[in-house]
């Protein structure tokens, strides 16, 4: 195996196996049960509930300003609207048209400090194409408004704005209709997997000292007087209870806001409502572009982001009052993202072409009282009671700077000095030696067998820890086979993800840690018995278990599916709902 990757360079560097020790902020098995007991005897200064990136970035923040920080979350890391978004770091180019200039040029900031300094090894440029359609204003109107973008983001390691006549537009996307445009305008956002981008953010917090605890529902408040001073959290694996003893509890639930600050028996400064948005993903050779498209609609922007060996479409924008957990996509959301799209492509895009579909819930504000501190238009964070601390809205691009307000916003509850936050200078797991590692490619992969190619995808994948994958397939070079059905994704991948990314379920694997059930047409299903069998060996699954495991994904897959045809959400979520869950100690609804 790998044989172009065993010349040049390869064969001369003298590649010394670094011994990776044990890995840094390592969710498996045993972390879990001692993070149990800490959970139940230790006193900590925070208390995160969620985690989604905004949780696992505010454990983060906490975590580096030395403060003793748990967070807890009921699913799994990434698994509410973390994992579910259009992927990209981006400042908005819509929120240039409502002159939102210090929103836009925040989010740019961080975009920057991402790509450079954060997280290199996940984040990455991606290149988009504005068609225009109307002579005369609309270049100059486009052109400006790319200028302002690129003048807010200061340095930038992406290039700025290109200008294309019709023929130059088409060069660079042959897919699109000839009449569909009269020219273009190319810029640069960037992109990454977001659940893998939340799960590293929680990781790092790990490594900084964080109890990270996934299956692990508050489904209580603790009071003294008025005060909050802790939850009451349930095991979602084993349906046990225990109180955690905080100073300050921190609500990251996005769009559980409301069912959380019911829970805790006060009155919240603001409320937050769910907008469900839907992707659709199809293979890479359906659309023939060398770039990423971006498309007027009547309300609002289509996007097509190339991702991996697949267009990933998106989105929509419609309410949804209906089960939190599990949006569902309607037969309605699929026709409109391909109508919408089909009206730009010369060779239309038919539903046989999708390979997965996915919904989320964008959280909203709605609501908001005089005394909510407004720290921006785009999020809100408040002390709704003493000890507790309510943080929402936003967008994934600026969860760090959210998560360094909901900690300032706990400052008064604290005990002690609390030093200013510093995660701008923190980077994340794996990002460290990231550059180098890319350039010695060539020689990791010879040393392990590996094509370089793939080892260049588990570098954007892991980083510099990618040593401590590739430690698990020591004397068992089986694990560096492809997953079966699934060659995009190693078995040791899988091993990985449940000994050291906290995967706890199948569903994990599959649709969160890879994203099989949607980059494959059958969506997990023809994987699944091997996955389990693998995560199984680290779990500790006998043969019923995984038995069941599977059971319940193929359910899922199944439920999933026949949403995906019905006409309503309301139809659409009655399907979804026939599934059972994977966390078998889990309360819906909480209280
Ligand atoms: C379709 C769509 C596209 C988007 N595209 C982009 C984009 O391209 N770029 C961008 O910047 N932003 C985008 N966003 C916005 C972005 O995804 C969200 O703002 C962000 O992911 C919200 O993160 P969060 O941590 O607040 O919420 P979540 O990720 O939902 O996390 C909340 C967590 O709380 C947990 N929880 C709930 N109840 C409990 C309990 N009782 N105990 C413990 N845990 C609990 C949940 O399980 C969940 O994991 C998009 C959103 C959507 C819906």
């Amino acid at each position: 195996m790998g044989s172009e990757g065993l010349g040049g360079a390869a064969q001369q560097v003298q590649w010394e196996q670094p011994h990776p020790g044990p890995a840094p902020g390592r969710l498996g098995p045993a972390q879990r049960a001692a993070d149990w007991e800490r959970l139940r005897d230790e006193l900590f200064d925070i208390l995160v509930i969620g985690g989604g990136v905004v949780g696992s970035g505010a454990a983060l923040d906490a975590a580096t300003r030395g403060l003793k920080v748990a967070l807890v979350e009921a699913r799994d890391l990434a698994s509410g609207t973390s994992s579910r978004s259009s992927k990209l770091f981006h400042g908005g180019l819509r929120y240039l048209e409502q002159l939102e200039f210090g929103l836009v040029r925040e989010a740019l900031r961080e975009r920057e400090l991402m790509l450079t300094r954060l997280a290199p090894h996940l984040v990455k440029p991606v290149s988009f194409l504005y068609p225009l359609t109307h002579r005369i204003w609309e270049r100059p109107y486009v052109a400006a408004g790319l200028a302002i973008y690129q003048t807010l983001g200061g340095d930038r390691s992406v290039p700025g704005q290109a200008h294309l006549t019709r023929a130059g537009a088409l060069r660079l996307a042959p897919a699109l209709r000839r009449d569909s445009l009269i020219g273009g305008v190319r810029y640069f956002d960037a992109i990454a997997d977001d659940a893998r981008h939340t799960m590293t953010v929680a990781r790092t917090a790990a490594q900084y000292g964080a109890v990270i605890r996934t299956s692990t529902q508050v489904v209580g408040f603790r009071r003294e007087a008025d005060r909050i001073c802790g939850v009451r959290v349930r095991d979602c694996e084993t349906g046990q209870e225990a109180d955690i003893e905080a100073h300050a509890v921190l609500n990251c639930t996005g769009v559980w806001t409301d069912e959380i600050q019911r829970l805790s028996g006060g009155r919240g400064r603001f409320r937050v409502r769910a907008s469900k948005g839907v992707h659709i993903v199809v293979p890479r050779d359906r659309i023939v572009s060398e770039s990423g498209l971006i498309l007027r609609t009547a309300t609002s922007v289509l996007f097509v982001i190339p991702w991996r060996n697949h267009w990933i479409v998106g989105t929509t924008d419609t309410g949804w009052n209906l089960d939190l957990a599990h949006p569902a996509a309607t037969r309605a959301d699929i026709e409109y993202l391909l109508d919408t799209v089909n009206t730009v492509l010369a060779t239309p895009l038919y539903e046989e072409d999708i390979e997965g579909v996915y919904a989320g819930l964008r959280p909203l504000l709605a609501g908001e009282s005089e005394e909510t501190s407004r720290l921006s238009r785009e999020h809100a964070v408040a002390r709704v009671a003493p000890g507790l601390i309510a943080i929402a809205g936003g967008k994934y691009t600026t969860y760090r700077v959210m998560a360094a307000d909901a900690v300032d916003a706990a400052v008064p509850d604290l005990p002690g000095r609390v030093a200013p936050s510093i995660t701008d200078k923190v980077p994340l797991l794996g990002a460290d030696g990231y550059h180098a590692l890319v350039n010695q490619a060539d020689a990791l992969a010879a040393r392990h067998g590996l094509h370089p190619y793939r080892l260049r995808h588990l570098l954007d994948r892991y980083g510099s820890a990618v040593h401590h994958v590739l430690a698990l397939a020591t004397g068992r070079r089986e694990l560096l086979a492809p997953v079966p059905e699934a060659p995009d994704y190693l078995k040791v991948e899988v091993v990985h993800a449940a000994s050291h990314e906290g995967a706890l379920h199948l569903e994990d694997v599959l649709t969160r840690r890879t994203r099989i059930s949607i980059e494959y047409p059958h969506r997990g299903e023809a994987c699944a018995a091997d996955v389990a069998d693998l995560m199984g060996e680290v779990l500790g699954w006998d043969a019923a278990q995984r038995h069941r495991e599977v059971e319940i994904y193929l359910a899922r897959v199944a439920a999933e599916r026949d949403s995906q045809r019905e006409p309503d959400d309301s139809a659409a979520a009655t399907r979804r709902a026939g599934a059972p869950e994977a966390r078998p100690g889990l309360l819906t609804p909480v209280s």
